[in-house]
């Protein structure tokens, strides 16, 4: 194994692209897959950032905005008995000790228990457009990503790499970008917290989901390597 070999990971851009999806598809956007007998999941507003006056204190919906099936995205860290990872965001501000900008919630779902589904998703009142996704299909490309020089060893750092993608993408290694480099540790157990998940502002295709993350940088959502039910990071850069 050479020293490049240690600084690889499998990486799945999602590759967006404008359709028609299905809650029985994975998607970024389209409708959810959610049982008419499950509480919808609602932000309690506590954190909304006053950068929107009338959002503050005000209770919302999440938004559907990711569903991945574990038969489209093998790679992702399903939960024995779960097959599908759904993303949420609160579409406002929020003044979160980690990060500024949307909330984030994911819900690992067993989907082959969901018989009947929700009438209609709640629709929040207020949201910020910068954070509410267009509706796309998902044209994945599976690729290996090098470590990003903040993340290599000194010795490392200047080597001609390929540059770590900030499109949307599953795995691989952090866009740094306005900030970095951090290493973050799960709060419940101290095992590192690892990239999982990354939404992106630019896609390398240009057909962007239209959301924008901080200075048009990323969401990264990372997860705990021994169990990702275990409190999970959220990082805008
Ligand atoms: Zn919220
Ligand atoms: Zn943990």
């Amino acid at each position: 194994m050479s020293i490049k070999d240690e600084w690889a990971r499998p990486a799945v851009l999602l590759n967006p692209a404008a359709g028609e999806p299905t809650d029985a598809d994975s998607h970024i956007g389209g409708p959810m897959l959610w049982p008419i007998d499950e509480p919808w999941p609602w932000c309690d507003g506590t954190r909304h950032d006053d950068l929107n006056p009338t959002a503050v204190g005000v209770r919302m919906p999440f938004v559907g905005a990711v569903q991945l099936y574990q038969r489209d995205f093998p790679e992702l860290p399903f939960p024995a008995g779960t097959d599908l990872l759904q993303v949420f965001l609160c579409t406002l501000h929020h003044n979160l000790d980690d990060c500024f900008g949307p909330d984030v919630r994911l819900v690992w779902r067993d989907s082959t228990t969901v018989i009947e589904l929700i009438e209609e998703e709640p629709e929040p009142s207020v949201q910020e457009e910068l954070y509410v996704p267009t509706v796309n299909v998902l044209e994945p490309i599976r690729f290996t990503e090098y470590a990003h020089p903040f993340d290599r060893p000194e010795e490392l750092e200047d080597e001609d790499w390929p540059e770590t993608s900030a499109g949307t993408k599953i795995g691989g290694w952090t866009p740094w970008w306005q900030t970095g480099p951090v290493t973050f540790t799960c709060p419940e157990c101290g095992s590192e917290q690892r990239q999982m998940l990354s939404l992106g502002t630019r896609e390398p295709s240009g057909e962007n989901v239209e959301w924008a993350f901080g200075r048009e940088g990323n969401l990264n959502i990372l997860t705990c390597e021994k169990d990702v039910r275990h409190p999970f990071r959220k990082h805008v850069d």
